[in-house]
């Protein structure tokens, strides 16, 4: 397969703003335009609100079980980034090309979408199906609704591939994420009365502590798995808002924390234990003094961890299609994980780097996109035998 109709096909996508903020609906007309022209059916799976829309298309049989190209539509905001030319234009220099979304993951879905004449050129016995969904990096939000179709489908897909960029390397893991946000509530007086008041920045604190010793006792006492960066199960809090002045008790804190955890470990179970502490340590102490004190609870957003087997079916053919026999584990979530639990085993390759990704002057070399119609090519020869 020819690049050149990748790039091309790039630029277009790059042209389009879909940070997660904005709908994504003129880039999917674009594609169903392209679909279109080449006689493919796709269908429109839209939020709620009806300005967001995942796409899903068919390639081939669609009575036989086929394979899946996921990737998501969506992009990062630019906002307070430099960058040295204009992010919604893609520009090409020295076997790079700029622009944001090129590489987190664009450049995946030009790759998919320039194979389809090859894809259609002779019959197909397994079909090919895109997946292109919205909001993937405000927590993977878009493409539930498109699952929840899928699991109701009379012929359920053998795999999915999803080309988050990985340099074309085949991960078979990522960690599992729930973040929340806590909201505490106090009694307000003046400071100098401060014991007759319930101060909740301070228990906010208490809080936050817990939840730093858990994080430490997973890093030294807990599960390993080293085929992770960072081997074992993260915890950390990332927000507070709380008081407006120093001669005033605060009566309201607010702070989000997070779980990132391996296979061995569970998010929801970590967060119960966070609960069982404010519940049973804090809360008797702030209710004796204001029965209206205490915590709440919110999920912000979550996603389910990957983890398929060296030796599986999908692991071997991603392997064999990338021309790559090493596989790993990553730090980002990713699709690939909600597939999985769906039932559709599921891996992680696509090309370009992830520490091009979500940065200023974000890029993909012309190099991995070439590796990538390379593996699309091996699935299409894949699914006529
Ligand atoms: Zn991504």
């Amino acid at each position: 397969m020819s690049v050149h109709k990748t790039v091309e096909i790039l630029e277009a996508l790059v042209g389009f703003d879909t940070t997660s903020r904005n709908s994504n609906l003129e880039l999917i007309a674009w594609v169903e335009d392209y679909l279109d022209r080449l006689g493919i059916a796709h269908e429109r799976v839209l939020d709620a609100t009806g300005t967001k829309a995942n796409l899903w298309s068919t390639i081939g049989p669609d009575t036989a079980p086929g394979y899946i190209l996921s990737g998501h539509t969506d992009v990062v905001p630019v906002d307070d980034q430099d960058w040295s030319h204009d992010p919604f234009s893609l520009i090409e220099r020295d076997g790079r090309l700029y622009g944001r979304g090129s590489c987190d993951m664009k450049g995946f879905l030009a790759s998919c979408l320039a194979a389809i004449p090859e894809m259609k050129a002779r019959p197909l016995k397994r079909p090919i199906h895109l997946s292109f969904s919205y909001d993937e990096e405000v927590g993977c939000v878009g493409v539930r609704g498109l699952i929840a179709q899928l699991k109701r489908a009379p012929v359920k897909p053998i795999a999915c591939f999803v080309g988050e960029p990985t340099e074309m390397n085949v991960v078979i893991g990522h960690k599992s994420k729930l973040s929340l946000r806590a909201t505490v509530r106090g009694r307000t007086c003046h400071s100098s009365l401060a014991p007759m008041g319930v101060n909740a920045v301070e228990y906010a604190a208490k809080l936050i502590v817990k939840i730093r010793e858990i994080s430490e006792r997973l890093a030294k006492k807990g599960a390993k798995d080293e085929l992770y960066d960072v081997p074992f199960t993260t915890g950390h809090t990332g927000v507070v808002k709380g008081g407006t002045a120093l001669n005033i008790v605060p009566d309201r804190c607010d702070f989000e924390f997070e779980f990132r955890s391996i296979a061995a470990d569970n998010v929801d179970t970590l967060a119960d234990e966070v609960k069982a502490y404010a519940r049973d340590v804090l809360e008797p102490d702030m209710k004796a003094v204001a029965p209206e004190a205490g915590f709440a609870f919110e999920v912000k957003s979550g996603f389910p961890g990957l983890e398929v087997e060296p030796q599986a079916d999908v692991t071997r053919l991603a392997k064999q299609f990338a021309g790559n026999e090493h596989h790993c584990k990553v730090a980002f979530g990713t699709e690939a994980g909600l597939f999985d639990e769906a039932g559709i085993p599921s891996v992680v390759v696509g090309p370009g780097s992830i520490d091009q990704a979500h940065k200023a002057d974000e890029f993909v070399a012309v190099a991995e996109l070439e590796k990538c119609g390379q593996f699309i090519d091996q699935l299409v020869a894949h699914c006529r035998s």
